[in-house]
């Protein structure tokens, strides 16, 4: 019986040695020291030896159960750094290879404008003022001076939301909304997301416009002419020519239209300008007193103009786009120009 154990031991470890993965091992375990194993096999003959014996085997069971085990045990812990190697070596990461870049993207045209026409304000102490884009009828049009028969509030050029909520037509309203909050004086700029229905080469129903505003004691037309003709040097050249032209906003009296002299031809007449030789750039005007009484400021006292634009107007003019649905169809071959 002893011969036999040790037969049992020398082959369970000569097999040991062949073992390649766990599941090998263990059924091999399970093989030699499992309930139903060769090791169990053995002991049930330890009954039909007499009463000496059975010690003296009882201690060579044990020693190969402990032999076993350990053997088990090492070649568990062996295998599983050996697997790991194996493991490390076939997914070798190779360090020196160069990496792949991340395509960079570029700032849409529109935000170049927006940003550009901010910093050239800045540079004259106006500060960036914002309201929300679904506006109150009383601050998109009523607060404005806007009477209520005015073909602005059509349903044909107004997105409403509700009867008396809509998607504001202008950044104007901003101005009212700062001038509830802040007293004078106050110089800002709001630029902003605004929506008519409209549709064409040159409009879209969702745009971009820039809204200044300038309150102090003393303001005149001419402090309104000096700020935009700084505004238009520094945006499209020194040497631009600059003209305003008489108009009408129900916020503003007197109104002006301001035009730049066309950046295409320089004066001397195009298509673009439709041979006048000259763009509208912009709207402005001297805050109309109606508006100052709705925010409680007393006309008698302080003095204000009001300006705005078309970011997008003002881009295609930078740039020489000539649609402006280029600027939102989002063609990466072409917003990459910029
Ligand atoms: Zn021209």
């Amino acid at each position: 019986m002893k011969d036999q154990l040790e037969q049992l031991q020398k082959q369970a470890l000569a097999e040991l040695g062949g073992v390649n993965s766990e599941d090998e091992l263990q059924s091999l375990k399970v093989r030699f020291l499992g309930k139903k194993g060769e090791l169990t096999a053995i002991m049930k003959g330890i009954g039909a030896l007499s009463p000496e014996e059975r010690p003296l085997i009882g201690q060579v069971v044990n020693a190969v159960r402990d032999r076993l085990e350990e053997g088990f045990e090492s070649t568990s812990l062996s295998l599983k750094e050996r697997l790991k190697n194996e493991k490390l070596s076939s997914e070798l990461l190779d360090v020196t290879l160069p990496g792949r870049r991340t395509p960079a993207g570029t700032k849409h045209p529109v935000t170049l404008v927006i940003e550009e026409i901010c910093d050239i304000f800045a540079g004259l102490g106006f500060l960036v003022a914002e309201g929300p884009e679904i506006e109150l009828d009383y601050y998109n049009f009523e607060a404005l001076n806007f009477p209520k028969d005015h073909p602005a509030r059509d349903m044909q050029d107004t997105f409403f939301v509700q009867d008396n909520l809509l998607l504001r037509t202008h950044t104007s309203p901003v101005q009212i909304r700062t001038m509830i909050k802040q007293q004078p004086p106050l110089r800002i700029i709001a630029p902003g997301t605004v929506y008519r229905c409209d549709y064409d080469a040159t409009h879209s129903p969702m745009f971009h416009q820039i809204e200044g505003l300038m309150v102090d004691k003393g303001i005149t037309f001419g402090d309104l002419k000096g700020i935009l003709t700084v505004f238009t040097s520094q945006m499209f050249g020194s040497d631009i020519g600059v003209r305003l032209r008489p108009s009408f906003f129900p916020f503003t009296e007197p109104s002006a239209e301001v035009d730049i002299a066309c950046v295409i031809c320089r004066g001397e007449g195009c298509r673009v300008c439709k041979n006048s030789g000259w763009l509208e750039i912009l709207g402005a005007g001297m805050v109309d007193p109606e508006v100052f009484r709705h925010v409680d400021y007393d006309s008698e006292k302080v003095s204000g103009f009001a300006f705005g634009m078309g970011i997008e107007r003002v881009a295609m003019l930078k740039y020489g786009i000539n649609d402006m649905r280029l600027l939102f169809e989002n063609d990466v071959r072409f917003l990459s120009q910029f």
